[in-house]
């Protein structure tokens, strides 16, 4: 916060972004995308590992972010046939993607063969030979991993947990050997190794650990069978701090992986996406209107973005800080308000009850650590355009994606000849 300019990030006031490009507005600040990913790689170097980082760009699959994390030695973490062409778009080598995903059609598998990608997590004994299949017909070749669930609870939100029996990710656990050994007899498949993703915002490093210690058991298993085994995926998951959890640091999850897998003599891999990129995106916004409600019950503050922007509160409760981008208002008294947006849904509720300064119409916030799961979840329900979105760096700002324009949303709906008919019989 600075006394004249308010809000700032990067550097750069959010203000003057806000009032050149309008709002609701994204920000990403690739110096945070940088500085973020170095203090990962780096918790790793410093415990003596060489870890691959493949960016799970599902957080955030922006071109300019994945350009941004290709200059600092990412690969991607794909998980669709759409986002591995536009991770290959963003010039991030094939050889550094890698493929997960419970559902990857004929369509997807072939694409991942003929641009020969670093690796695929295959999920069940029915995607493994089907993946056989297509690659012996093409006489290519897949580089596979087996995703295992590891029966594990990371202790996250429900419908971010992943690792869980019962939950729909991975080959369970007790069949993965079985299925190991026969993906290292299968023609088109060389199978390098084991992969593992046990959920999303985790913030202890115990259901970590407790995941890694049972896939060393497995590695160990497997080469006691003679079985070789090069290479463990440890997947994403890493918490960041919302509000006030205690996220675990980058060196708790380096710790994590180094105790369990640091000597089995592994080419180690992770694939973290909300640790990078959450913190390094907000979201702006300006007051439409101001509600005021009986006593007793917070007034209902009205701003231009929505549930169709930023999907997360509705969709996880999940908390994000707001702040005034004015700087009189960086201190001004509070009082509890609920900060809405236009959408005809109850459960477009940005922030409850929430302690900020009295706002006037016109008023702009930033709502924040919206990096990841944020511009990427968004959609144009109630015909609402997709939001304009900037990046930062050094001082500079540039918009990055112009604010979707209205004709747009609907240049693509074909209305039947027929409709003329008014409903005649043919
Ligand atoms: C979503 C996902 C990730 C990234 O999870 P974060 O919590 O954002 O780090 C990594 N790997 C797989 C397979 C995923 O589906």
């Amino acid at each position: 916060m600075d006394g004249q300019d308010g809000l700032l990030f990067e550097g750069v006031p959010l203000q003057t972004i806000a009032s050149a490009v309008g709002t609701p507005c994204w920000v990403t600040g690739a110096g945070t995308l940088r500085r973020r990913t170095r203090n990962l790689r780096k918790a790793f170097t410093e415990r003596g590992v060489d870890i691959a980082l493949h960016y799970a760009m599902k957080a955030n699959d922006h071109q300019a972010t994945l350009s941004v994390l290709r200059q600092e030695g990412c690969g991607a973490d794909v998980v669709s046939g759409g986002e591995l062409r536009r991770a290959i778009q963003a010039g991030i080598d094939p050889a550094h993607i890698v493929f997960s995903g419970v559902g990857k059609t004929d369509a997807e598998l072939m694409l991942a063969l003929q641009e020969e990608i670093g690796q695929i997590n295959v999920e069940s004994v029915e995607e493994l030979r089907r993946l056989s299949r297509l690659a012996r017909a093409s006489s290519l070749t897949a580089r596979v991993a087996l995703r295992v669930n590891p029966h594990i609870d990371a202790g996250t939100h429900d419908k971010i947990s992943t690792g869980r029996l019962g939950d729909k990710f991975g080959i369970d656990w007790d069949d993965a050997p079985t299925l190991y050994r026969e993906a290292s007899k299968l023609p088109g498949i060389e199978i390098r190794g084991l992969a593992t993703h046990i959920g999303s915002q985790i913030l202890t490093p115990t259901p970590f650990k407790a995941a890694y210690t049972r896939i060393a058991e497995l590695v160990s298993g497997l080469r006691s069978e003679g079985l070789t085994v090069t290479m463990v995926d440890c997947g994403g998951g890493l918490g960041v701090r919302y509000r006030d959890e205690l996220a675990p640091p980058p060196a708790a999850l380096a710790g994590a992986i180094v105790e369990t897998l640091g000597g089995l003599d592994l080419q180690l891999a992770i694939e973290p996406g909300r640790w990078i990129a959450a913190p390094a995106g907000l979201l702006l916004a300006s007051i439409i209107d101001l509600k005021a409600q009986r006593e007793g019950v917070s007034d209902f503050v009205i701003v231009d973005a929505a549930m169709n922007d930023l999907a997360r509160p509705s969709l996880y409760d999940s908390w994000h800080g707001i702040i005034p981008l004015a700087p009189d208002l960086a201190y001004a008294e509070t009082a509890p308000q609920t900060v809405v947006g236009p959408v005809c849904e109850s459960s477009d509720v940005l922030a409850k009850d929430r302690l900020l300064p009295a706002l006037r119409p016109g008023d702009q916030i930033a709502v924040l650590d919206t990096g990841a799961y944020g511009s990427v979840m968004s959609s144009t329900y109630n015909s609402r355009p997709l939001a304009a979105q900037v990046m930062i760096e050094n001082g500079k700002w540039q918009i990055i994606r112009k604010r979707q324009n209205l004709e747009s949303l609907w240049s693509d709906d074909v209305v039947p000849d027929w409709l003329d008919g008014a409903g005649t019989a043919t």
